[in-house]
């Protein structure tokens, strides 16, 4: 490929803070938020319009639809967004657990004011593009914005893109997963003008368990079989009777998936049914070209949906997703990096910065949390190799695949970036680096911020 050299030059500092959060999605909301709440003063930019990551930018809803009478949960400010959510009416009961499932459109608005009551400094429309490295430490990163590059310092930063995009060009050892087998990219998409009466007494009449997800590519998964037997909003038939029909495309028998919530005024969310396999979330190209499918093949599903699922006749597309959903990409080389026996096996760690439900869901298993089972998410899965004063929290994570279709499920993001807010305001007041930081000092004032960690 050819090359160009850009030339140096001289950048403004724009803003210094102690604690900059860099995305700002289920982790890095909540690592802002504990960090400001430790006594930190914090900063939390996001290269898009609004705060909340998938839940508002792709319309990812369902926060905690594993969660069924048995669950034992973790708690802290992930509990408090779903709290907080139905309490500004941003949030409607999930149809197929013990959860609210958010209104991705409301939450925008949740975000602001949970961001503006705990006095975090919001830098939004900035794109991270380079840490700011002295030595191995990094004391900031380098934004792209209309105003150009501009500079950010800080003592402490904490990478919550959900790509660990800071941490890989800062140096940081990271593993990506073959194209071939990451897991799908989706286009969400919303409905308007549903007949919810009609929707529902359908489901009714041919309620879907787990069960029926089988036997179709990204829906093909095993579980312990307790699942089995479980209700599912789950929609197959629709589009079976329309590739039947000549309606969609015959290679299109992946379009199968789950709905979210239908409300009294006709919308029709979290459609997450178009799945697109071999996309790489940091390929730019890759990117361009899943929205343009993704979309045409929503469209796809929505014509099905209009023909062979009643209450849909007359609907029409609401939204799409701000951007393409990206479920898989870059995880750290961490400390300690997580693995499927830990989240089956109920592991327990001595630095463990919170707890998650057995919970699973992706590359090939599906198991909910119904028996009570939970494991102890450790400090060590979220410091990379390498690079000091850096942090890392949501689905970029130190981990394999199994334990990431475990920790990459939102509450799980919002308890690694509880416990990097939390420690990087510590590892300030005491002076420590984060290889050394006293992990009992960060679990004390997890606790005293109401998070579960034992
Ligand atoms: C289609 C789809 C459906 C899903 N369904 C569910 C579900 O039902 N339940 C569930 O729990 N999980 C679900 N997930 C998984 C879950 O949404 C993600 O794993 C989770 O949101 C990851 O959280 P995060 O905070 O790590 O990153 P994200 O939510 O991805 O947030 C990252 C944030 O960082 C910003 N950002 C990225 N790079 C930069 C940069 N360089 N500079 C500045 N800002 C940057 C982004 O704009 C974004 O706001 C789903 C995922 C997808 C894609």
């Amino acid at each position: 490929m050819p090359k160009i050299i850009e030339p140096a030059r001289d950048i403004d500092v724009v803003h210094e803070t102690d604690v900059l959060v860099v995305g700002s999605g289920p982790g890095g909301l909540a690592a802002a938020l504990a960090a400001a709440r430790a006594g930190a003063r914090t900063t939390l930019l996001d290269r898009n319009g609004c705060f909340g990551g998938n839940i508002t930018q792709v319309g990812v809803e369902g926060f905690a639809w594993y969660r069924h009478e048995h669950t034992v949960d973790c708690e802290g400010i992930g509990i408090e967004f779903e709290q907080r959510a139905k309490a500004m009416g941003a949030s409607m009961p999930e149809p197929q657990s013990l959860s609210e499932a958010l209104d991705a459109e409301m939450f925008k608005w949740v975000a602001d004011t949970l961001v503006e009551e705990a006095g975090i400094h919001p830098m939004l429309h900035r794109l991270g593009v380079a840490p700011i490295l002295e030595g191995d430490a990094i004391r900031g990163v380098i934004t792209e914005s209309k105003a150009g590059r501009e500079a950010v310092l800080a003592k402490r930063v904490i990478d919550a893109t959900g790509d660990a995009d800071i941490a890989a060009r800062a140096g940081a050892p990271v593993r990506k997963t073959p194209k071939e087998q990451m897991l799908a990219a989706s286009v969400m998409f919303s409905m308007s003008g549903v007949n919810k009466h009609r929707f529902i007494e359908a489901v009714k009449a041919d309620p879907q368990t787990y069960a029926d997800w089988g036997g179709n590519g990204e829906w093909d998964y095993e579980t312990t079989g307790k699942e089995d037997a479980m209700f599912s909003p789950f929609l197959r038939k629709p589009f079976k009777k329309a590739l039947e029909a000549g309606l969609i495309p015959k290679h299109l028998s992946t379009i199968a998936g789950t709905w979210g919530s239908v409300t009294d005024q006709g919308d029709l969310t979290y459609l997450n049914l178009v799945h697109m396999p071999a996309i790489d979330g940091t390929n730019p190209d890759d990117l361009t070209a899943g929205e343009i499918r993704g979309r045409r093949e929503a469209i796809y599903a929505m014509e099905a949906l209009r023909k062979f699922m009643p209450g849909c006749e007359g609907a029409k597309l609401r939204n799409f997703g701000m951007t393409i959903g990206i479920r898989d990409t870059r995880k750290i080389d961490a400390l300690y990096n997580l693995t499927g026996e830990d989240v089956r096996g109920e592991a327990r760690f001595d630095d463990a910065i919170g707890i998650f439900p057995e919970f699973i869901d992706g590359y090939g298993y599906l198991i909910l949390p119904t028996t009570g089972r939970y494991w102890h998410v450790p400090y060590r899965a979220l410091v990379p190799k390498r690079v000091q004063n850096l942090l890392v929290a949501g689905r970029s994570i130190g981990g394999d695949h199994v334990s990431h279709a475990s920790a990459r499920n939102m509450m799980c993001c919002a308890v690694t970036g509880q416990g990097a807010g939390v420690a990087a305001a510590v590892s300030i007041q005491r002076g420590e680096s984060f290889a050394e930081l006293d992990v009992a000092a960060v679990r004390a004032q997890l606790t005293r911020q109401g998070a579960r960690i034992r």
